[in-house]
């Protein structure tokens, strides 16, 4: 069949970003589903079964399928503006290594299932949560609450997964589904410089720290730009703006490794003669330790609280999602230390579908390394020799996997 390399290529032209460099892959959008079928067609080619579950989970079956299955993927939506691999790296790894497993007999003496999934928007750039799909099937999001969510264009999570052949009212937690998967093995692209001064392509994840998003919302009075005297205004973009610079000194006070980081902004109604009557952010917040991403999200809030009132426009403030910091699971992790002796235990900033997993079923990452040390941006790279390390790395973890009896 086609190593990973080939099979990365295959998807190298699907969703390209049109205005710039790099990739506009949103979750549940026709690209996501494009791509979705991509993998299925793989997947088919090879004679696996697959399905896509309630909550747009796309599995794809090496094996009968049945409990205690060893599952590896990862997802195939990008940030908007994102690198090739954050996400398909470990689509196309999990096919090239069921390709390998199939060769060398491995499968036919597997004692567990085998099965590759696919996440669906794992970014949250489209809905503002991350891990949607792995954020449902474990429960971590009601679905109610992800039903009413809503994209950039008003539309809601529930008509947009109704277009995307989901019911509506079978989305939510699956534990019975959830209940079949022994443990998950997602690899993916290191999204650090973890790697780079090391003489390792592969890596084996040990936590994903903690992070969490949060929406401030600023709102004025709408007025003209050219009659409104300054002593007269009520401008949110004039507070919002003021915080979002106190912010890189806010996070370092508070602990030298927090990161805060406003990617998104939204002025309303957006008119170059016109005084904004609202103004949003976004706060991206993350360390290891739960108590400091609270102690910065304080800081911040605390702030705003000054600078809206300073401005004479109120602020409301909203969490959208977040996630403690996540171990893998130990005793998983030390088979795959017991397979890969020489792969460093990394932990991550970054979230992944496998850390919303964790508290729920067996789950560990492997990271393959990336000389830029640059994601969520054109620049992501890995090379191909490392591409096919880690496919090598995760063929040897899922052997070991499927010999495992219990
Ligand atoms: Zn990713």
């Amino acid at each position: 069949m086609s190593d990973v390399v080939s099979l990365l290529a295959q998807i190298e032209d699907t969703g390209r970003d049109t205005r710039g460099p790099g990739y506009q892959r949103a979750g549940f959008s026709n690209t996501e589903r494009e791509l979705r079928d991509w993998f299925l067609a793989e997947a088919a080619r090879r004679g696996l079964d697959t399905e896509v579950d309630d909550n747009g989970i796309t599995w794809a079956w090496a094996t009968a399928p049945g409990d205690n299955a060893v599952v590896t993927g990862s997802h195939l939506d990008s940030v908007p503006g994102g690198g090739a691999f954050d996400g398909p790296l470990g689509v196309a790894s999990a096919l090239a290594a069921f390709d390998e497993l199939k060769t060398s007999g491995a499968l036919e003496r597997a004692k567990r299932p085998l099965a590759l999934a696919v996440f669906p928007e794992e970014e949250g750039s489209r809905f503002g949560v991350a891990c949607l799909g792995s954020r449902l099937i474990t429960g971590a999001i009601e679905a109610d609450r992800a039903l009413g969510l809503t994209d950039a264009n008003g539309d809601t999570f529930a008509d947009v997964a109704r277009g995307y052949g989901l019911d509506p009212n079978r989305i939510g937690t699956d534990k019975a589904r959830l209940e079949k998967v022994g443990s998950f093995i997602e690899l993916h692209v290191e999204q650090g410089i973890g790697l780079i001064n090391t003489d390792q392509a592969v890596a084996i994840g040990s936590s994903i720290i903690g992070h969490g998003r949060w929406h401030f919302a600023f709102s004025g009075q709408g007025n003209h730009a050219g009659t409104t005297p300054m002593s007269h205004r009520a401008d949110p973009v004039v507070a919002a703006s003021r915080v979002i610079g106190d912010i890189p000194t806010l996070a370092a006070a508070t602990d030298a490794s927090a990161v805060a980081t406003v990617g998104r902004t939204l002025i309303h109604p957006g008119g170059t003669n016109v005084i904004a009557s609202g103004m949003s952010f976004w706060v991206d917040i993350r360390h290891a330790d739960d108590a400091v991403v609270k102690q910065v999200l304080e800081a911040i809030s605390q702030r705003a609280r000054e600078h809206a009132e300073g401005a004479g426009v109120e602020v409301s403030i909203s969490q959208e999602s977040y996630s403690p910091t996540t171990y893998f699971t130990a005793e998983l992790n030390s088979r795959l230390t017991s397979v890969l002796p020489d792969a460093p235990l990394l932990p991550s900033g970054a979230g992944h579908d496998a850390g919303i997993l964790a508290p729920h079923v067996p789950s560990a990452m492997l990271y393959v390394r990336n000389p830029t040390g640059v994601s969520h941006a054109p620049e992501e790279a890995c090379e191909d020799d490392d591409q096919r390390a880690g496919v090598s790395a995760l063929v040897k973890v899922l052997e070991g996997e499927l010999e495992v009896a219990s």
